[in-house]
């Protein structure tokens, strides 16, 4: 008997058809034999919906009441899901993220996994009955409600994944799997059958949003298999699994595996900085306090102004009016002499283990992007990734003419099931 854990997006019980065929799967995994735990994620764009609602009401929504707002979508969906599971004769219990023993830290709206107490759980599923559990929320140390960021459910499922030793994690979507590009951007995305951790991990980050950053870091971490899978269709989907498994894959694999594309992040240029030794830390000390994350960086010193440099560099633009308060906020201390804002930004990067023992690869992506006379405003790598900082409106155009370039085209269109990809 296997113990499997079944995520479902919110586009897999956008509406009660939907939410009956994702309880009968549900159902059959059981009546196969099988120990079943799901985590379900809000009905649809009930996430989307919710935070629209609240800046109706106001413009600064307080981070505690947010959070309480937000974990409704997914009590929603798993108090359905569990009614719709008993209706198919399969006894089912629903959980918050709180009764699921899920314990977080206090940052509302990221807040990070601390541990998880999973005896509610497991009595459940030693009972024989399926735990459905609310993805996306837990509870922090004064029993308040707090939510793992956005595309959360993902982090809970492979967290649980872990915490109960299950055997699998499927996490249903409405895409068949992992494919090498966004297939609402690059119709002829190709779906991959064996992808690394290490490879997940660098599109998860760069914009690829069919997992969830800190689930592909919690599964590498606690080497839990992943499968990606559509909830639409009984197809095979793509296997998420250990580096060393998948190497003999890598090395007959195309030198790069995917494409991403970022449409969330903002530039800041910190203009007069003087060009002296502790000048950089000082500014960096300043946005970590603001909890921003920052992605590339460049400085150039000024040709005209001796001992002056610019640094620009990228945060995510919901992080963007804390972080330009901040350097603000210091600017006597930093000794600049203005910041300028690019609110919106294109970001498109190409993964690839097999960047590591193939040369020309910047060429290739280079010469496509100027091909398309596009200009390439910041760059950075990893050992198997590039990203550019490209024209935001011209960025779908740029993801579509870099697959073709690197040969990643398949013959066929990728299915999107459903969902608004919002
Ligand atoms: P869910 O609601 O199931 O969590 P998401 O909308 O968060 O689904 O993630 C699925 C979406 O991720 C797909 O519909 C697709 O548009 C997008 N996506 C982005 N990059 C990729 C990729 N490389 N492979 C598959 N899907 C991708
Ligand atoms: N409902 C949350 C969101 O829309 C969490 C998730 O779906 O993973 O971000
Ligand atoms: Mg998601």
């Amino acid at each position: 008997m296997a113990l499997i854990v079944q995520k479902f997006g919110g586009s897999s019980v956008a509406d009660s058809a939907a939410i009956k065929r994702v309880a009968k799967r549900i159902a059959d995994t059981k009546r196969a034999g099988n120990d079943v735990v799901v985590i379900v994620s809000a009905m649809g764009d009930t996430t989307d919906d919710l935070i629209d609602l609240a800046k109706e009401v106001t413009p600064n929504p307080p981070a505690r009441e947010m959070d309480i707002l937000l974990t409704a979508g997914e009590r929603i969906s798993m108090a359905l899901l569990a009614m719709a599971v008993n209706d198919q004769g399969i006894e089912a219990h629903a959980y918050t993220g709180q009764q699921a023993g899920l314990l977080t830290d206090d940052r509302y709206g990221k807040a990070s996994i601390l541990g998880i107490v999973p005896e509610r759980i497991l009595r459940t599923i030693q009972s024989g009955a399926v735990a459905i559990v609310a993805g996306f929320q837990g509870v922090n140390s004064h029993n308040d409600a707090t939510t793992l960021g956005r595309g959360g459910s993902d982090t809970t499922a492979v967290a649980f994944a872990a915490a109960l030793h299950a055997d699998t994690c499927e996490i249903y979507t409405d895409v068949d799997g992992v494919f090498s590009a966004d297939p609402r951007i690059v119709p002829k995305a190709r779906q991959m059958s064996v992808m690394t951790y290490e490879e997940t991990l660098e599109l998860a980050a760069h914009g690829a949003k069919v997992l969830h950053l800190r689930a592909v870091e919690f599964a590498r971490k606690f080497n839990v298999p992943i499968h990606v899978r559509s909830s639409f269709s009984d197809k095979e989907g793509t296997w998420i699994v250990s580096d060393t498994l998948s190497e003999q894959k890598a090395m007959e694999a195309p030198v790069i595996s995917g494409v991403a594309h970022d449409r969330s992040q903002a530039k800041i240029s910190v203009v007069g900085v003087p060009d002296i030794p502790g000048a950089a830390a000082k500014i960096f000390a300043v946005v970590g306090k603001a909890d921003g994350n920052i992605d590339m960086i460049v400085q150039n010193t000024s040709i005209t102004r001796p001992g002056i440099s610019n640094i620009s560099f990228t945060v995510p633009q919901t992080q963007l009016k804390a972080v330009v308060a901040a350097l603000e906020g210091a600017k006597a201390q930093l000794g600049f002499d203005t910041i300028k804002v690019t609110e919106s930004i294109g970001i498109l990067s190409i993964v690839g283990a097999g960047m590591r023992s193939h040369s020309g690869v910047s060429a290739k992506l280079f010469s496509t992007l100027g091909g398309l006379g596009l200009n390439v405003d910041m760059i950075s790598t990893s050992e198997i990734r590039i990203s550019v900082v490209v024209d935001p409106q011209r960025l779908d155009e740029a993801a579509r003419a870099v697959h073709t370039a690197f040969g990643l085209d398949s013959e066929s269109e990728a299915v999107v099931y459903g969902g608004t990809g919002r």
